[in-house]
């Protein structure tokens, strides 16, 4: 099936380019200039217009920042009609009740809708090992299932439109929540001058060990934060997501206000764009001197 790809930032361009590595015919677009032309240096195809790159293929795969990026992207283009007969798999993380406006608004144009939201980041995207969560009609998830075997070894469908959507949500309020928890530990180990591989080590012995501790324990250690593959900004953006929709199932959501303060003074340190483990700086600030 010949696959259309919208957004080449960090995770749209690795996608295509794992798609076009695994045989298939791949057109892109994105809207700066910048990424589209990083892009063709990267061997990628790209079209000049999101219609035109969506016009000549059955399926495009949307991997746009947010709900209104996609709104922007595919309805206020004021091309009516280009969706007809059209596959739109939406899979960057919005919230539960914006896939279901977007499904809406594909449908209305005579489109068809999915969504599947990924956990895992760039090298997950390379060697396709991504958690796929679709949301969706079972026979439509069938029919794109070739295109996600090619990203995820068990793409899974979750239930309705939506679902796929919360499901990545779940997950993502994990990565704030165990970021945020394994920081404060880390952080009163060393202030206490406990040797951190000791800890590490009884840890990893403990129920309570998580593979992303020692995943990131080199940037923690370091303050190196550089290549980022998700983003601060990211990740901000996914606690209030979360906090939204929670709110919205009457859940309590006290403890994320603290995890967005966090997330905001990480930003405000100059770290948005670092990998979202700069949230340790937030948690473990340095030391302010007593003043003599
Ligand atoms: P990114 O690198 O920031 O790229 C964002 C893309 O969205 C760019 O192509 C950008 O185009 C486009 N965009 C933003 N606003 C737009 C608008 N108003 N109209 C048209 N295009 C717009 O983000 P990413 O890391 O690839 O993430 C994409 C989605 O996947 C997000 O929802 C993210 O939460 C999710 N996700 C990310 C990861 C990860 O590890 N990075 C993992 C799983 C899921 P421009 O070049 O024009 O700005």
């Amino acid at each position: 099936m010949k696959t259309t790809v919208l957004g080449l930032g960090l995770m749209g361009s690795e996608i295509a380019l794992r798609l076009k590595r695994q045989g298939r015919d791949v057109v892109c677009w994105n809207r700066s200039a910048e990424r589209s032309e990083a892009a063709r240096a990267r061997g990628l195809t790209v079209r000049s217009t999101a219609a035109e790159a969506i016009s000549e293929s059955e399926m495009t795969l949307l991997l746009l920042s947010d709900a209104a990026a996609i709104q922007a992207t595919l309805f206020e283009s004021g091309e009516a009609d280009a969706l007809g007969g059209r596959i739109l798999v939406q899979m960057g993380t919005i919230a539960p009740r914006e896939s279901r406006e977007i499904a809406g608004r594909v449908a209305a144009q005579g489109g068809e809708y999915l969504e599947a939201p990924v956990l895992g980041s760039l090298p997950e995207a390379r060697e396709g090992r991504l958690i796929l969560m679709a949301g969706g009609d079972p026979d439509l998830f069938e029919r794109c299932l070739p295109v996600f075997k090619d990203l995820s070894r068990d793409p899974q469908r979750i239930g309705a439109i939506g679902q796929g959507a919360a499901m990545k949500l779940a997950m993502n309020q994990l990565i704030a929540g165990l970021t945020s928890t394994f920081a404060l530990s880390l952080g009163l180990v060393r202030r206490e001058e406990i040797d951190v591989e000791q800890f590490m080590a009884l840890l990893r012995g403990s129920a309570l060990y998580a593979k992303t501790f020692d995943k990131k324990l080199d940037n923690y250690l370091n303050h190196g934060y550089g290549a980022a593959n998700f983003p601060l900004k990211h990740l901000l953006k996914d606690v209030r997501l979360f906090k939204r929709v929670a709110e919205e199932n009457f859940l309590d959501t006290s403890l994320l206000d603290a995890v967005e303060g966090r997330c905001r003074e990480a930003e405000a340190l100059g770290f948005a764009d670092a990998d979202y483990s700069a949230l340790y700086e937030a948690f473990c600030p340095n030391p302010t001197p007593p003043s003599s």
